[in-house]
């Protein structure tokens, strides 16, 4: 076993702040990387040390795997945390950094380079009874023989890039009139973004769940679950609200999916965190998607209701220790609800909104946490993810998740760009999200951009009858004065 001393974090923002917090409170040293664009962010000035590695894109920056390696043993660093993005699911980065005599905090490059590709990840898993989305399980090219495939799974299908990501490269197809067209566009699409056209077909499951089991496994042979997150609120086939536990979940489905992920996770002898993606239907049964090698955005929600720093966890496990929990220590306690503050103008499409951040205060109190890498006065850079943070909730039950993430949302102010946190307070009191019967359709089917502008207004107008109620009540005890600062809040929401 090789103790960690110090720890460079291949990454920025809030993922890079949250990685050398738990590396501080284990006692470990933390190195920073930045490009030009990141000169004054906040996780280079937590860092015991930083490093610029380069110009604003990511390309002459944060993913340059040599220079990255080449700081390490000048500083003699032990380890590299990639965090999640970046180089964090690349196996030839995670390769050179063992050759270098570093270590990884992650799986194993042959793991990434498994679940890595779908079709190969399909493929490891095929022994282990993990039940599947029906489609084909090699790359198709030719467009006969999808033909044949589609119309023997059924339409509608769905046709995905084998080295797809982030919603990327997938297609939706209704018929067999759209095929030739659709499988053209998969393909081109798929090159141009991942230097990969393999594209195969699914069966596309109308309207599923988005629900994921978290796994940890030391390199020993131990894998154990960390139950599911719940993930269906997304935009793009990206997610934006996540929570843990999932409202639907029986505990013998949630042991089924619990036992496939672990399952998933043994196919490629996985060790360190990892993610198992399903899909779930209407009637409950799921799919195996994918698996994500890394540590994932949404990681609070499961700390939150296990009592598990799965950060802590991957330290450790890198370290070579043997996993110190056991499945049957581990309970759910309580509901945890996550939004993403993305800057981004959900009244116009989620596109991108970057900017100045001119105020900017974090809702504080009971169950708030906020995981975030930036300040009031700085500048969110155009080169990367526009999350600029997350906002957790945690409670004793869902109900009360869900009321503490609606006052966390007003508490929160931001401005000087456009950002998500509108459209989660809307999610948060929609009536189809709180009676947890929702799925990754929910966006499209009840959300309007006008939606946000009729919430402010009804907001003004609740503000409005409590100023109204406020005036009677002074007028009948006009004694009692009421304060500037109890107005002046109503107003604000
Ligand atoms: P990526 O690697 O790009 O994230 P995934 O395979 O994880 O791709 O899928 C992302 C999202 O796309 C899922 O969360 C789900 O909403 C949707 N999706 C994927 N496969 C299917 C399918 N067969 N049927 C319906 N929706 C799907």
């Amino acid at each position: 076993m090789k103790k960690i001393k110090k720890i460079l974090v291949a990454n920025r923002g809030e993922i890079a702040l949250r990685i050398m917090r738990t590396a501080r409170e284990m006692g470990i040293g933390t190195v920073a990387i930045y490009s030009e664009a990141d000169r004054g962010a906040l996780h280079v000035r937590f860092a015991d040390e930083a490093v610029c590695v380069g110009p604003p894109p990511s390309s002459a920056s944060y993913l340059q795997a040599e220079k990255i390696i080449t700081i390490c043993k000048n500083l003699k660093v032990d380890a590299i945390h990639p965090g999640y993005g970046f180089l964090s699911e690349n196996a030839d980065f995670a390769r050179k950094v063992e050759a270098a005599g570093l270590i990884f905090i992650g799986p194993s490059a042959q793991a990434i380079e498994i679940m890595g590709s779908k079709l190969g990840a399909k493929a490891a898993v095929a022994a282990y009874d993990i039940p599947m989305v029906p489609g084909t399980d090699h790359a198709i090219d030719d467009i006969a023989i999808a033909k044949e495939k589609a119309a023997a799974i059924g339409y509608p299908i769905l046709i995905k890039a084998s080295a797809g990501g982030g919603g990327k490269g997938m297609r939706v197809v209704e018929g067999p009139e759209e095929l030739v067209e659709q499988m053209d566009r998969a393909i081109s699409e798929a090159i141009s973004a991942f230097g990969d056209g393999a594209v195969f077909i699914e069966k596309f499951i109308t309207s599923p769940k988005h629900i994921e089991i978290q796994v940890l496994g030391d390199q020993h042979g131990n894998i154990i679950h960390l139950f599911e997150r719940e993930c269906s609120i997304q935009r793009r086939h990206q997610k934006v609200i996540e929570e843990a536990p999932s409202a639907v979940l029986t505990p013998e489905i949630r042991e089924a999916m619990g036992k496939a992920a672990v399952g998933v996770a043994r196919a490629c002898n996985y060790y360190g965190a990892g993610t198992v993606e399903f899909i779930v239907d209407d009637q409950l049964n799921f799919f195996f998607l994918e698996m994500n090698t890394r540590l994932q955005v949404e990681h609070p929600v499961t700390e939150q209701i296990t009592g598990v720093d799965l950060v802590k966890q991957q330290i450790k496990i890198a370290q070579g220790e043997v996993l110190e929990i056991q499945q049957e220590d581990l309970k759910i306690k309580g509901h945890a609800m996550e939004v993403r503050v993305y800057a981004e103008d959900p009244a116009n499409n989620f596109l991108p909104n970057v900017g100045l951040l001119k105020t900017y205060r974090r809702p504080q109190g009971p169950g708030v946490r906020v995981d975030d890498g930036f300040e009031e006065g700085m500048e969110i850079p155009i080169y990367y993810d526009s999350m600029i943070a997350k906002l957790i909730t945690y409670a004793n039950t869902r109900e009360e998740a869900i009321q503490r993430m609606v006052r966390a949302i007003d508490e929160y102010q931001i401005t000087g760009i456009e950002t998500t946190l509108a459209f989660c307070k809307f999610v948060m009191q929609h009536d189809v999200f709180r009676s947890g019967n929702f799925n990754t359709k929910f966006i499209e089917q009840y959300f309007k951009p006008e939606m946000l502008t009729v919430q402010d207004a009804n907001d003004e107008l609740i503000g409005a009858a409590f100023a109204v109620k406020l005036f009677k009540e002074m007028a009948a005890r006009p004694a009692e004065a009421v304060s500037v600062q109890q107005q002046s809040n109503w107003k604000k929401r």
